[in-house]
């Protein structure tokens, strides 16, 4: 028996609860079997868990809550008594949500790091700064049980159980071959996608991190599924942790792919100043032009009955064979399709390539395959369980050895 508390209630949450809600369907060790779902607007919950009552036949219980509120998020999880709190709303709410974890002695799981609202920043040091309290309490906290990061440090760490002794040198190619129709729209929440993709570049080089400007390397890859795409080198909070956790690294680099429209007006809002995360004062009222912006976008959730083709996110890594063969290199990756993502749940690739892996996450925790106390990153546990979870819940992978390392 295990209670979880889902908080959020965007595209990530609603793949990650009906994937809950299928796998307690059919019964599968006793996980999840009572899923909540708490979020600032109850509506959205409301629609969640109809779709999960017609789509699996379960209940999920849904709550409104703003997770900035300690005291009511420690409330909330006393009334619910979850095991494990898995954070779906945005990276700003990571340490108030921690907070109330600690408070009520709970476990807590999230998918993105930590940002504060008025600096760009994503960087793992404020929740790693929370280790010895979790210790203490006995309570374990996963961070980034997404698809990047999450799952491409669970391929990373895959290929050093499985393939590759040291790894010399890593690439994570991150292609989302979707077509939705829209001039420009975000996959994810805009406001964070947008931050992401504006700030500097950064990638780990020889023992520290290298600062180029925001998109301005960009080289042409043929991805599986999908066709030639540029794609554009940047910082990703996974190389913080991979770099951490395989000290040998002597360079590893983060690439997304993005098409010329998108680069187009990405650069139009930017020098208009649409993409600032300074308050302005508009009509006499401070506004922030960035969460302006993300309020005219088209919202990610609406996306998914549109939008067509496949997302394809992996790994190259090359380093010292593990059977002594000398130097070998291997691209490990998943192909997901946007329209089955939303056949089956109701929301496109993105969401579902996500939501999946936060599901799966959750799923180690509960059922005990992956333990400890204080604050872990994925790279720190067994890959084989959550990879042999990826198979069975929709996202299948693929190893294949190439012939050298990238020549980009
Ligand atoms: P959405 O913007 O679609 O959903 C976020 C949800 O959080 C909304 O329901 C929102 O409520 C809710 N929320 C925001 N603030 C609060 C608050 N103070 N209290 C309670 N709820 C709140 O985002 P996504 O579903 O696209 O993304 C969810 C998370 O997943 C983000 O952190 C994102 O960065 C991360 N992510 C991680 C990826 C990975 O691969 N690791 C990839 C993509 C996303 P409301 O509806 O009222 O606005």
């Amino acid at each position: 028996m295990s209670t979880v508390l889902v908080i959020g209630a965007g595209g990530v949450s609603s793949v990650c609860v009906h994937k809950m809600a299928q796998i307690k369907r059919d019964g599968n060790g006793g996980i999840f079997t009572d899923i909540h779902l708490a979020s600032r607007t109850k509506s959205k919950c409301d629609a969640i868990a109809a779709s999960v009552k017609e789509r699996t036949g379960q209940d999920v219980a849904t709550y409104e809550i703003d997770a900035e509120e300690v005291p009511a998020m420690v409330n909330l999880i006393r009334k619910v008594q979850p095991s494990l709190v898995v954070n779906l709303a945005l990276p700003y709410q990571d340490l108030p949500i921690m907070d109330a974890c600690l408070e009520a002695g709970v476990h807590y799981l999230d998918t993105a790091n930590y940002e504060p609202k008025d600096e760009a920043k994503f960087e793992y040091h404020w929740q790693w700064a929370y280790h010895d309290r979790f210790k203490e309490a006995g309570i374990m906290a996963l961070l980034g049980s997404g698809f990047d990061p999450g799952v491409t440090s669970v391929f990373t760490m895959w290929l050093k159980k499985h393939k590759l002794k040291t790894i010399r040198q890593l690439d994570i190619l991150d292609c989302n071959g979707g077509d939705h129709g829209q001039a420009f729209a975000t996959n994810f929440n805009p406001e964070i996608n947008i931050r992401e993709i504006t700030a500097n570049a950064r990638h780990w080089e020889n023992g520290e991190f290298v600062e180029t400007p925001a998109l301005s390397t960009s080289v042409e890859f043929d991805f599986e599924a999908v066709g030639p795409k540029n794609m554009y080198m940047m910082y990703h909070e996974e190389l913080e942790s991979l770099s951490k956790f395989i000290p040998e690294l002597e360079r590893a680099r983060f690439w997304m792919t993005f098409g010329d429209e998108y680069i187009k007006h990405l650069t139009v809002l930017q020098n208009v100043g649409m993409t600032g995360i300074e308050p302005i004062k508009y009509q006499g009222k401070d506004i922030i032009p960035l969460q302006f912006l993300a309020a005219v976008l088209p919202k990610p959730e609406t996306l998914g009955e549109t939008t067509t083709g496949n997302t394809n996110i992996g790994v190259i890594a090359t380093g010292e064979a593990l059977d002594g063969s000398g130097e070998k290199t291997f691209y490990i990756n998943n192909i997901c399709s946007h329209e089955a993502a939303f056949e089956e749940t109701g929301n496109q690739g993105v969401s579902y390539t996500t939501g999946v892996p936060a599901m799966i996450g959750s799923a180690m925790m509960l059922g005990g395959k992956w333990s400890g106390d204080g604050v872990f990153n994925m790279e720190q546990f067994d890959p084989d369980p959550f990879m042999d979870m990826l198979n069975e819940h929709g996202l299948p992978w693929q190893v294949k050895e190439l012939d050298g390392p990238v020549g980009f």
